[in-house]
């Protein structure tokens, strides 16, 4: 069964800004995968269907993760804010709760914890839940 197979060999990359993630990003191009939380993208390296040398790690990129409130009233989302984060967030819960609701029901509770609203919409899968 394709689960059950071991991760192909990676470099783990662990940029700790932007501009580091860009440059990387730049240097290894197509060998490299940006990874959020993982819950998609080491399934599909279990599967084979992504073979990356490199895996760019953005767990320790904190500007990618926050919840603001703009001056003009707008809502901005960080990559890096996990599917937990919105759907507990009074701000969200607030303004969008059709969007909190959505993130609410992003698996199960540990899926919740990890997976992020970047992860999901940089998926590539048309029927997941933030594109609604
Ligand atoms: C048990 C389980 C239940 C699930 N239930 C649901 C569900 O109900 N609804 C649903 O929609 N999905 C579901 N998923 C799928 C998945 O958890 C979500 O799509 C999740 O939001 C993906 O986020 P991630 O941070 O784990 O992404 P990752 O797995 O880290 O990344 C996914 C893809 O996006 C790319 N990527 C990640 N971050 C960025 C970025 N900042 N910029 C550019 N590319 C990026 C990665 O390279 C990879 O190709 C489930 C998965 C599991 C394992």
């Amino acid at each position: 069964m394709n689960y059950l197979r071991k991760l192909p060999k990676f470099d783990y990359l662990a940029p700790q800004s932007i501009p580091e993630v860009c440059e990387m990003v730049a240097r290894y191009g197509s060998e490299a995968r940006l990874m959020a939380g993982g819950t998609d993208l080491i399934i599909m390296m279990r599967r084979r269907e992504v073979v990356p040398r490199y895996v760019i790690g953005l767990k320790g990129v904190p500007e990618l993760n926050f919840i603001r409130e703009e001056k003009d009233g707008g809502l901005i989302i960080g990559a890096m804010a996990t599917s937990w984060t919105i759907q507990s967030s009074s701000l969200v819960r607030r303004r969008y709760d059709f969007l909190a609701k959505t993130a609410a029901d992003i698996g199960s509770i540990e899926n919740l914890h990890v997976s992020t609203i970047g992860g999901n919409l940089c998926d590539g899968f048309p029927c997941v839940d933030f594109r609604r």
